[in-house]
């Protein structure tokens, strides 16, 4: 295929096999609906939602080959084959000899952060994910976040607002003690922040210092593949490199790897933790034989191994992460065309879109990011998720709510999964919510656990 001279109609780099019905709803079945989930879209039965943009994790279509892989799955408890090809595809994308299959990213995280964490242990990370959080704070350490200033301000144009504040890693090194840091943790591309890549450039220099002062660095790195597409189209010196030429040689600077493979391996399930060193394989080791499975097989049935050894080398043709980085740029590019204020530029799974600009009338107690999850849902069946004060929210001794630095809602679009014109139906929910924005008053929460409570919490509007 030549790329055509003029802007033409982007289209997805495969044809449709197999098809999934979709029920469409009414808006007043869908007002029910939210109130029974306690305006919580994690509540919500997916029956009753149109257009799932949840998330992009799990949510993806697995490919004719992966599906015929499945069938080719070796069940065996020990050594299987299946186990030896995802060994190898593994191996030689991350350069690291240790490789543990766990059943997702989560469990991965908490064999390596159990381990690692503790209490009085630091990590450091350009930004935590939620669960990467939840598993170093339940275990007794502390989690700091080192975004520079400008990723933290939704409409900087920046080629790289993933990176890592090198100086501010420093001082929390000198402040806290290099002997009590767990582990310095790059998210790549980094999730919470928007999406945003992270440049080699950055994760070299972070190598430089972890060496410095003898830290782990570990990769979090799921979306390895379309944080490669972004570092080969904007950081110099990669334009003649492969995706997955770029993709192994970050992943080689970290000393271990963690990777949810319900994102970039293209699967529905599983997740990985590889790591360099010996002693350290050892001990994880031992934790995921006593909680995930056998060393060969983890969390893991033969057929899903089978499945993401063949998704992470799906994932790196070019036809595809094009496909995949343009469309979401696609949905983000509209939105900014109608004026609404979204995170820039556009991440590689997901739009962030600023619904403290968009609901400007309602304060950040109120969960401004809430309030548009909830319109989405009633103007179209779509689910979103906020990424702002209800996910990062704490409170202060006094129970005032200390709120997140942004109060972001994320479209996040799965994989291979919806065509141009849902998307395009999306793009047009948007002009209702732009009409009937100022009836949303805001949500107060009536239910929250301990650990992350966007998960469960419930909420009520504001009246
Ligand atoms: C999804 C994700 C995880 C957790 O993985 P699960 O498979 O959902 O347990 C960890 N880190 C990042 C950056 C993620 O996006």
């Amino acid at each position: 295929m030549t790329t055509p001279k003029k802007q033409r109609t982007l289209t997805e780099p495969f044809k449709i096999k197999m098809v999934e019905p979709m029920r469409v709803t009414t808006e007043e079945e869908r007002v029910e609906t939210l109130k029974t989930a306690g305006y919580n879209p994690f509540l919500l039965r997916s029956d009753d939602v149109f257009i799932d943009l949840l998330t992009d994790s799990g949510t993806g279509a697995m490919s004719q080959n992966q599906w015929a892989g499945m069938m080719q799955g070796d069940e065996s408890y020990a050594g299987a084959r299946s186990w030896e090809h995802l060994q190898r595809v593994v191996r030689d994308l991350t350069g690291m000899p240790h490789v543990l299959p766990t059943h997702q990213g989560r469990a991965a995280e908490r064999i390596l952060y159990g381990i690692l964490g503790g209490k009085g242990k630091v990590f450091i990370s350009n930004t935590h994910f939620d669960t990467t959080r939840a598993n170093i704070e339940f275990s007794g350490a502390i989690a700091f976040d080192c975004l520079p200033a400008e990723a933290n301000d939704p409409g900087t144009e920046l080629p790289f607002k993933g990176n890592i504040d090198l100086q501010h890693v420093r001082d929390l090194i000198i402040e806290h003690g290099r002997e009590n840091i767990g582990a310095v943790i790059l998210t790549v591309t980094n999730n919470s922040a928007g999406g945003q890549p992270v440049s080699m450039e950055n994760a070299i220099s972070l190598r430089k210092l972890c060496d410095e002062f003898g830290l782990l660095m570990v990769i979090d790195g799921c979306r390895i593949a379309e944080n490669s597409y972004f570092v080969k189209h904007r950081e110099p010196g990669f334009e003649n490199k492969t995706y997955k030429e770029i993709a192994q040689q970050m992943l080689n600077l970290g000393d271990a790897f963690i990777m949810s493979a319900k994102k970039d391996a293209l699967v529905n399930m599983g997740g990985l933790l590889t790591l360099k060193d010996d002693k350290l394989a050892v001990k994880c080791t031992n934790l995921l034989i006593i909680s995930e499975g056998f060393a060969t097989y983890g969390g893991l049935s033969g057929r899903d191994m089978e499945a993401i050894a063949i998704g992470l080398v799906e994932v790196f043709d070019k036809d595809y992460l094009h496909y995949r980085i343009k469309s979401t740029q696609y949905l983000g590019d509209h939105l900014i065309s109608k004026g609404i204020q979204v995170v820039r530029p556009i991440g590689g799974h997901a739009v962030y879109v600023d619904a403290k600009s968009l609901y400007n009338h309602i304060p950040v107690e109120h969960y401004p990011g809430q309030a548009l999850v909830c319109d989405l849902y009633l103007k179209g069946g779509i689910r979103c998720v906020e990424v702002g004060s209800v996910m990062f929210g704490k409170y202060d001794e006094k129970g005032k709510l200390i709120p997140a630095a942004m109060e972001l809602v994320r479209l996040a679009i799965p994989r291979r999964v919806y065509t141009q014109s849902h998307i395009d139906f999306v793009i047009d929910v948007f002009d209702d919510i732009l009409e009937s924005k100022h009836e949303n008053k805001g949500y107060q929460i009536t239910y929250e656990p301990e650990f992350l409570r966007h998960f469960t919490a419930s909420f009520k509007p504001i009246m």
